[in-house]
């Protein structure tokens, strides 16, 4: 019998950002009681966390937004071609009230477990409040990428300063004017926020572990004609960009030739042009970049040669530029200014391949050479990307199964958008999905409108559970992994494949196949009658 003291829900949705927002309109559309639950006290996920200075996104507007409603479409307009934190979190407000979608969202409220309760085929969803609330569907809305990866740093816990991770960043001002400030990373956050803080602290300590790939945005005011122009063919646009590898397309993408068919003359040309169109042109300038190593040995040589030229001093260049890993295999870095920092008297690099940290003192950071005294630490230090957050709520599944015991080698779902023994639960932007590798909004609105098909489907033809066989899920995880074999992606310690955090397994985790691919993939399944799942109907003697 199904519990009857606790609120029954159709769908629980973990997670308010661009994936459980567009999951709650389109549950909506087809009638579920649904409720969000978000930890944090806005919404907007990643940008409502991500507040650091300099933080803004590396997607252009055009294709980083929305595409299900074209009157949204219309009627925002974006200021830069690459719009900074505080306009995507009043993009996101927008589009809760606008879709009226605040009322069935709970702020401040994080999901501490959710079980799977075999005999009453339901989800038990547990909040950190205590409240419990059951559901048929639950929608797993967490990011991948936002649980934060905190250093275990000897002694941080000593610093007598301020400490923050960049997506914990506080919502009231920092006070950074005057003060020493140390940023432990070099990833996409720290190549953002040093340029930034740079500008405003007395001093900067830029500590750096591996040196990273990052080229310039060029990120310039949106020119009124051009959205104009833009805004008039909407559809069409959207409509290349759905049928494209990655959920963005280019006109000027070069997907015929490759990088060792042309002369090196002809080649650096084509560098320089790509180098002052933007970071998409560059790693779009021939179709082998991503899969021969020759090839995009070419262009990570170009880039070096950038790096060597914007910095002055020779001895500080040759520390930024990035000799472990291909150009694209660690995500690119999309900056403001990044290396010319570097050249600023108030900046400091340090290399910590060469002297690592070897604690944070009282006043500072201690490495084998020296100790830098400092007002403020920041930790650019990344996520534990793609299964952190998923793995943090606290799922169990079928015979209570916890899923961080299930996923202890590695990730394991079918089209990852389900794991099997988890009915009725559905990832969105998880592991095995092509999520991270393109345009989010591309690959959330794929998602959320297959799996809302998917529920729309079971309710008329009587479906109670859905879930995917083991069968389908070992076939799925074979598959990603071919994919990724066909890449250079492994030849970097990422996120993307979990080397970036000690000890954690399974390899590179998001589908490397293309977004188009993946459409088309998941659209079969569907067109099939969900091949690779079981579906069941309600017991017949059920009485509830
Ligand atoms: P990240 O790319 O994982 O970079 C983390 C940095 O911290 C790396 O330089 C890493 O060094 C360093 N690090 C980690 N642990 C350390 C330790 N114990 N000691 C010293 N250094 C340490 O993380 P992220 O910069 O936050 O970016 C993650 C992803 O978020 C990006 O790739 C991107 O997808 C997304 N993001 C997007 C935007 C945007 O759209 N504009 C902005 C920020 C982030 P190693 O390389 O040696 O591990």
């Amino acid at each position: 019998m199904a519990s009857t003291s606790r609120p029954e829900l159709d769908a629980v949705i973990i997670g308010a950002g661009w994936a459980g927002m567009y999951m709650l309109h389109r549950l909506r559309q087809i009638g579920l009681a649904t409720r969000v639950y978000e930890a944090g006290d806005g919404v907007g996920g990643v940008w409502h966390w991500n507040r650091y200075p300099g933080a803004r996104t590396d997607g252009e507007w055009m294709w980083y937004s929305y595409s299900f409603s074209p009157e949204l479409e219309q009627e925002w307009s974006w200021s830069e071609r690459f719009p900074a934190q505080p306009e995507l979190e009043r993009y996101a407000n927008h589009v809760a009230d606008r879709f009226e979608l605040r009322r069935d969202i709970q702020l401040r409220t994080r999901v501490v477990g959710a079980d799977f309760v075999e005999p009453e085929r339901r989800w038990h969803v547990r909040t950190e409040h205590g409240e419990v609330v059951t559901a048929s569907y639950l929608v797993a809305a967490v990011g991948a990428l936002s649980a934060a990866n905190v250093p275990d740093l000897k002694g941080l816990d000593a610093f007598r300063g301020a400490c923050y991770h960049t997506s914990r960043w506080p919502r009231e001002p920092v006070e950074l004017a005057g003060r020493r400030v140390g940023v432990v990373g070099t990833g996409s956050s720290g190549v953002q926020c040093i340029p930034a803080i740079a500008r405003e602290a007395a001093h900067l300590v830029a500590f750096q572990r591996t040196a990273n790939f990052s080229v310039p945005a060029w990120n310039v005011p949106t020119d009124p004609a051009f959205e104009r122009e833009y805004k008039a063919s909407y559809a069409e646009h959207r409509r290349l960009q759905r049928e494209s590898t990655i959920g963005v397309h280019w006109s000027h993408a070069n997907l015929e030739q490759s990088a060792l068919e042309v002369t090196t003359d002809e080649r650096t040309a084509t560098y320089e042009h790509a180098w002052r169109n933007g970071p998409f042109t560059l790693m779009n300038s021939y179709k082998d970049l991503s899969s021969d190593l020759r090839a995009n040995e070419t262009l990570s040589e170009f880039v070096r040669s950038k790096v060597r030229e914007i910095v002055r001093d020779p001895a500080v260049a040759e520390v930024l530029v990035p000799t472990t890993h291909p150009i694209g295999t660690k995500r690119l870095c999309i900056d403001t200014g990044y290396y010319e920092t570097f050249n600023r008297d108030n900046v400091t690099l340090v290399d910590l391949k060469s002297t690592p940290i070897e604690e944070v003192t009282e006043r500072g950071v201690r490495t084998g050479t020296a100790e830098y005294e400092l007002d403020v630490i920041v930790l650019a230090t990344g996520f534990d990307a793609m299964t952190g957050a998923l793995e943090r709520i606290g799922l169990r599944g079928r015979s209570a199964r916890s899923l961080s015991v299930k996923w202890a080698e590695g990730p394991r779902t079918y089209l990852g958008l389900a794991t099997a023994g988890y009915p009725n639960l559905f990832i969105l932007m998880g592991p095995g999905s092509p999520s991270v590798l393109g345009n989010n909004f591309e690959a959330i609105e794929q998602q959320v409108e297959w799996v809302s098909a998917c529920i729309a489907f079971m309710r008329s033809t009587g479906a109670e559970l859905i879930e995917a066989t083991v069968d389908a899920e070992d076939g799925w995880v074979d598959h990603v992994h071919e994919l990724a074999d066909r890449t250079l992606f492994n030849l970097a310690d990422t996120w993307f494949n979990g080397r970036n955090i000690p000890g954690k397994k399974g390899g590179f985790t998001p589908y490397a196949g293309g977004y188009r691919a993946y459409r088309e993939e998941c659209d079969e399944v569907a067109a099939s009658g969900y091949r690779g799942f079981t579906l069941s109907p309600r017991p017949r003697d059920d009485p509830s």
